[in-house]
């Protein structure tokens, strides 16, 4: 296992093509806009070697038995889907943000089960080069940059129908040591601080669609292989110098487009390619992981907005009101309801054939639903119990001018025991969460990421089994005899 200082060195100079605001990026280690995203990625590392966290941080490696850092594992049993869960939601209360090593995570457990099954329905080599490549994974505690969502041009038509083929990511050329690909994916999550790339389908394939069934994973510095960073809001209150305004200072996160400009991928790190029946089977069970996962990520950063909003309050001299401490008491009652469902789906889950478990579907969406909706709730009733000054304050450009200071540290001042200044920066790190650059994974992605609302309704009902209800309805009503 990595230590958090030598992940940072082993990604220094990796990510070649790197773009942002427009410009290239020589040095993304160092770029402030870019820096907390790899702090807070140092921190999967780093709770791996601290042993408070260690029964959530590390799994045995399924290959060996030896210790692994969790984000490299294989999850062996329903306790380890529970452990993830858990871990996830530690690391969402130390960074207060999206800390983009799952989405590899879950990727590795959906293709270990897919490759097994594809081999044993069609006599392909594929499981095989998958636990090849997965022990280089665990040997080398690399950060995956798991890439599923096609951008999809014309929402209306299938991935052959669109005027340009290329707007899902497809096989261009197959030659005797590997394959052409070309594409892009959207909203990486962390991809600049990424050892590897891991491809995979977005959508169920058709018989005609076979050159976009594709897996495989590449070096993130492979030729032909471009970032380009997305913005978020306030980021650039990052370049300002002072860390007030940032609300979250340390620990951020970043999205990029992906483009894959004709880039050759050897077979030997090709997992799928043309097996169109089972892009819908990958692509299922890598949903189901990473719906389970936003019910540990979603919780721990709630955790931390929920102790923000309270701190608020009492720093406000609210804290008493019945109306706060109502608010509050909701406001974790939403927030466990997420961890609860994580949980649960997990508990339930079963072994595929290949021995990897699989959360229950059926609840992993139900989580996910509630993530589309409860981080949005709890975000409201925080900026109810904040109030306006959290968007209304002065910045940190004003409290450093000495003539400006004292005037804000008078007439912004809530109790008299909590310096102003206190009081200014809870009230930032909420409008970091509700409105600046943590909005992105903490309300945005809440609602998209790992499917948009209405994939899981559609799950949801294709899992629910609503004939048995009908007939229970039935039987007990005397519609039918018992
Ligand atoms: Fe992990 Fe949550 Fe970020 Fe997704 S949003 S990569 S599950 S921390
Ligand atoms: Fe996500």
């Amino acid at each position: 296992m990595k230590t958090a200082p030598e992940f940072i060195d082993s990604v220094r100079g990796l990510a070649s093509q790197v773009y942002l605001l427009g410009d290239q990026v020589t040095d993304p280690l160092t770029h402030p806009m870019l820096r907390p995203s790899l702090n807070a990625l140092a921190m999967t590392y780093q709770l791996a070697h601290d042993s408070s966290a260690a029964e959530w941080m590390q799994a045995r490696s399924s290959l060996d038995g030896r210790a692994i850092n969790c984000f490299t594992s294989l999850h062996q049993s329903a306790d380890d889907l529970v452990r993830k869960v858990k871990a996830l939601r530690l690391l969402g209360q130390e960074t207060g943000t999206c800390f983009q090593r799952c989405v590899g995570w879950d990727a590795l457990n959906a293709l270990s089960s897919t490759t097994f099954e594809i081999d044993q329905a069609k006599g392909t080599q594929y499981h095989k080069r998958f636990l090849d490549y997965l022990k280089r994974v665990q040997e080398n505690d690399w950060v995956l940059n798991g890439a599923m969502t096609d951008v999809k041009g014309d929402r209306s038509k299938r991935p052959s129908e669109q005027t340009d083929p290329d707007m899902f990511v497809r096989v261009v050329e197959r030659q005797r040591d590997g394959i052409i690909v070309r594409g892009a994916k959207a909203h990486q999550t962390g991809a600049v601080f990424s050892h590897e790339i891991v491809v995979m389908p977005t959508l169920a394939l058709r018989a005609t669609e076979s050159d976009y069934a594709l897996a495989f994973a590449i070096p993130i510095n492979t030729p032909g292989v471009i970032h380009i960073v997305g913005r978020q809001s306030s980021d650039t209150r990052k370049l300002e110098g002072d860390t007030f305004d940032v609300g979250n200072a340390r620990f951020g996160g970043h999205e990029a487009l992906l483009i894959l400009d004709d880039v050759f991928v050897p077979w030997e790190r090709v997992f799928m390619c043309g097996e169109h029946e089972f892009a819908g089977m990958l692509v299922e069970r890598f949903a189901g992981y990473h719906r389970q996962s936003y019910g540990g990520c979603k919780a721990g950063v709630g955790d931390v907005l929920i102790g923000a909003t309270a701190t608020a309050a009492e720093y406000a001299g609210v804290a008493d009101a019945a109306h706060v401490k109502r608010k509050i008491g909701e406001m974790i009652h939403l927030n466990e309801t997420l961890f609860a469902c994580g949980i649960a789906c997990s508990h339930l889950g079963k072994p595929t054939a290949s021995g990897t478990y699989l959360v229950d579907l059926l609840l992993a969406n139900v989580c996910k639903q509630n993530v589309t909706r409860f981080p949005y709730e709890i975000a409201r009733l925080a900026e109810d119990i904040a109030g306006g000054l959290m968007v209304t304050m002065p910045s940190a450009k004003d409290w450093n001018n000495p003539q400006l200071r004292p005037y804000i540290e008078k007439y912004l001042k809530g109790v008299a025991e909590v310096p102003t200044e206190d009081r200014l920066r809870i009230l930032r790190l909420i409008e970091n969460f509700t409105l600046g650059s943590a909005a992105v994974a903490y309300r945005t992605e809440s609602m998209h990421g790992a499917g948009s609302p209405e994939a899981q309704v559609i799950m949801i009902a294709r899992q629910s089994d609503l004939g048995k209800k009908k007939q229970l309805a039935k039987k007990l009503a005397g519609v039918v005899p018992d």
